[in-house]
């Protein structure tokens, strides 16, 4: 007999989102055992090589609105009481909800093995329901979308560390979080990096992009109006998929009907948000100006990795020195990611573009990098050591715990007595450490602080 996971949650949460995606859509089936048909949907799926049965409780938001609630509570509990897991959605866009601490209840009553999961985390890191999850008392949840499968990776080797199973089949290998059991075909298990260069006008991006091609696919020149249609182009760079974003050819495409400076703008904002890796280009005779530190900002704001190239190195005549200053600004300047990668890049003569897909690479590894939860608290008890946290009112704020919920950009969490009374300079105190200790240079990092969750600890 496989074991049953049961997918519980209030309406609307994504739970035969999930269930489809687990199922692949093909197994799925509807149960006939009386009374409880068209209540739910059971399903076989296969979790790394290991054979499962999943239930969902989905069918009842078609239900007679007048009896919904009973109903739905009667069969939430007969499936959770069925099941060897439980899996608990909540939609982290709408955040904790009344009815999804109502369900919790009956979760944390039944004693069952719970997974917390919060669905719709797709792009940023799900937002404040994310971390409001904590407060369900259901442990740490784990961020996907049901939607684009991203998560999955994470969400089923939780599934077979709380059924107690090893993984038969070699998980193929993490691409972030996109693996997607058995949906996609191998070749696809490679997905591009989402690289995006952008800049300010003239910095050479357009020239940048076609270098990395390899060919004169784009048209630059003093022509206005010139474009391709797509803006999106994949090449290979060492064997490894990558697809580019330019923003240069956007620009071109619609200059004639808006300011240059105002597009620049919109152009790299939606750049960034398409993008993993972010190339911020600068002109390396005018390094550092107000435009580009504004989208430097954006890069962080938006969570992600930022690699800065600093073009036109041909025209530089001492070298040494300009790099020295270059990176003395870059540390000044871009306080809010210390430690940015910088290359020296000539787009128009190709050099330093291996140099520049290094980084590229590296900066997307840290990005997608997750330390162990035990590391973590090591690491934080030594910080916490060195630095005790200053005294609120006469009483010391207390910091337990530390966890790397998610990653992509990496994001902490700590449980913390009257966070709202810790100091934003001990905070970037903690995150400096984190960057340090854990190796993650110029990607932005979160580190949010919850109340601990225990009241009686709230000294
Ligand atoms: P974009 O507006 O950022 O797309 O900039 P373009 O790629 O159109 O380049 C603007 C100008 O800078 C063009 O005249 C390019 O030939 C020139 N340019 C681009 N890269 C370099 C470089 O590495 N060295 C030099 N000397 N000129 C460059």
């Amino acid at each position: 007999m496989p074991p049953t996971i049961a997918i519980v949650g209030r309406p609307n949460v994504g739970k035969s989102t999930l269930f489809n995606r687990l199922t692949g859509r093909r197994a799925a089936l509807v149960s006939d055992m009386p009374g409880l048909t068209r209540d739910r949907r059971e399903g076989e799926a296969e979790i790394a090589g290991h054979a499962v049965r999943l239930v969902d409780t989905a069918g009842l938001e078609e239900a007679a609105p007048g009896s919904i609630a009973q109903r739905m509570r009667t069969q939430s509990e007969a499936a959770i009481a069925a099941a060897d897991l439980v899996l608990f959605l909540l939609d982290a866009r709408a955040g904790v909800m009344p009815a999804d601490a109502a369900f919790a209840r009956l979760v944390r009553a039944s004693g069952r093995p719970v997974i917390l999961v919060a669905n719709k985390c797709e792009g940023r890191a799900g937002g404040e329901g994310f971390y409001e999850a904590f407060r369900l008392g259901l442990g740490e949840p784990i961020a996907i979308s049901a939607e684009h499968g991203e998560g999955m990776g994470e969400l089923v080797e939780a599934m077979l560390a709380a059924l107690g199973l090893e993984p038969r089949r070699k998980p193929r290998p993490r691409r972030g979080d996109e693996e997607v059991p058995r949906e996609e075909p191998p070749a696809a298990a490679a997905q591009p990096i989402r690289l995006a260069i952008v800049g300010r006008p003239n910095t050479g991006k357009s020239t940048l992009v076609n270098a990395l091609l390899g060919e004169e696919r784009m048209i630059t020149g003093p022509e206005p109006g010139l474009t391709r249609d797509a803006v999106a182009s994949d090449l290979a760079w060492a064997g490894r998929p990558v697809r580019l974003f330019d923003t240069a050819g956007l620009r071109r495409k619609a200059r004639i009907e808006e300011a240059a400076e105002r597009l620049a703008a919109s152009d790299a904002v939606r750049a960034i948000r398409f993008a993993e890796v972010v190339v911020l280009l600068i002109d390396a005779l005018h390094p550092f100006e107000h435009q580009d530190l504004t989208i430097a900002d954006l890069v962080e704001k938006e969570g992600r990795a930022l690699v800065i190239a600093a073009n036109k190195w041909d025209l530089v005549a001492d070298r040494r020195k300009a790099l020295e200053n270059l990176r003395e600004s870059a540390s000044q300047r871009l306080a809010q990611v210390p430690g940015v990668p910088l290359v020296a890049v000539s787009a128009l003569a190709g050099r330093g573009l291996d140099r520049l897909m290094e980084e590229v690479f590296r900066a997307y590894a840290t990005w997608n990098r997750r330390v162990p939860t035990p590391a973590l608290n090591r690491w934080l008890s030594e910080a916490l050591e060195r630095h005790p946290p200053p005294a609120a009112k006469g009483r010391r704020i207390r910091i337990r715990y530390i966890t790397q919920p998610s990653a992509r950009p990496p994001t902490f969490v700590a449980f913390c007595t009257r966070a709202e009374a810790l100091p934003k300079a001990y905070l970037r105190y903690l995150a400096n450490g984190l960057r340090a200790a854990f190796d993650l240079p110029g990607v932005p990092i979160r580190l949010r602080l919850r109340r601990a969750a225990n009241p009686f600890d709230d000294d």
